[in-house]
């Protein structure tokens, strides 16, 4: 365990030093550009996509919930042979690399801040939207580990990304003083001011050491998923105005551990919309 610690803490001050001192091949096109992934790899590898979630597994529980929209996912990276070697390679031995993807991941939802909020609002008339003096506050969390898993791996990846994204986002909103956000809630469509960002660590906690979920049918998935999370009623999240949660994972294959998540945030917490934010993904229907 204490090896375990000591080797997270060797890796994550090592490898900034590391990279300081020898340029990076990029991980797609092996140039020697001195980034993970080359600028030309990530205009044509990443994009932000929205996830297509499988009805099935939406089950009554979002049906009977009144909300604005259905449960959003978006991601990243599309999750195939090759990139599977880097999430492997960032998840288990290179808690560093969080860093660049949590700027990437910061970079694309600006970009399509409106996109990810609205969904499906025509934004060739976003500057029509009235203005209202509410304002919005983005809460930025992960999924969680089990607690002694996370002992074994040191790092929670998904962890690691939710905190340097927050500092990411932060960054940008001090730069961009007055940020406008269209915004929908049930009281309708309007631009807000973007108030706060802030790093919820360990909102949810994970009390079912889960099996790996991969190997599993969809029907399995969701049975080796119930009652597997609660929310950690420490945190007091002091709501005031809109609130947006933005649940951070590494990897979405069929969205079941994120519905799960979303569920239990809609039944303790009063977030005003939910977003999932990942980095791989695929849409397989
Ligand atoms: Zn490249």
């Amino acid at each position: 365990m204490l090896f375990k610690k000591i080797y997270y803490i060797f890796l994550a001050c090592l490898e900034p030093l590391l990279d300081s001192f020898s340029s990076r091949l990029c991980f797609f096109c092996r140039n020697n550009l001195g980034a993970l992934v080359c600028d030309n790899c990530v205009k044509e590898h990443l994009s932000l996509k929205k996830k297509v979630i499988d009805y099935k597994i939406l089950d009554n529980f979002f049906l009977d919930h009144e909300q604005v929209f259905h449960p959003k996912i978006f991601y990243l990276i599309n999750f195939f042979k090759k990139t599977s070697y880097l999430i492997k390679k960032a998840k288990y031995t290179r808690p560093h690399f969080s860093k660049f993807f949590a700027q990437q991941l910061s970079f694309f939802f600006v970009e399509n801040l409106n996109q990810i909020l609205t969904d499906d609002v025509n934004l060739a008339y976003v500057e029509d939207f009235p203005y209202s003096s509410i304002k919005l506050n983005i809460f930025i969390t992960h999924s969680p580990m089990y607690l002694e898993k996370e002992k074994n791996r040191a790092f929670n990846f998904a962890a690691l990304l939710a905190e340097d994204l927050s500092s990411s986002l932060l960054d940008h909103l001090q730069k961009s003083r007055n940020m406008k956000i269209i915004f929908q809630s049930s009281r309708g469509i309007y631009q807000h001011d973007l108030a706060k960002i802030e790093f919820l660590e360990n909102f949810f906690v994970r009390i079912k050491d889960t099996k790996p979920l991969f190997n599993l049918g969809q029907e399995s998935r969701i049975s080796e998923l119930s009652n597997a999370f609660k929310i950690n009623k420490s945190i007091s999240l002091g709501l005031e105005d809109l609130n947006v949660l933005l649940i951070i994972d590494d990897i979405c294959t069929t969205g079941s551990t994120m519905l799960e998540l979303m569920k239990l945030s809609r039944i303790y917490a009063d977030f005003d919309e939910q977003i999932g934010f990942t980095l791989y993904g695929r849409n397989l229907i």
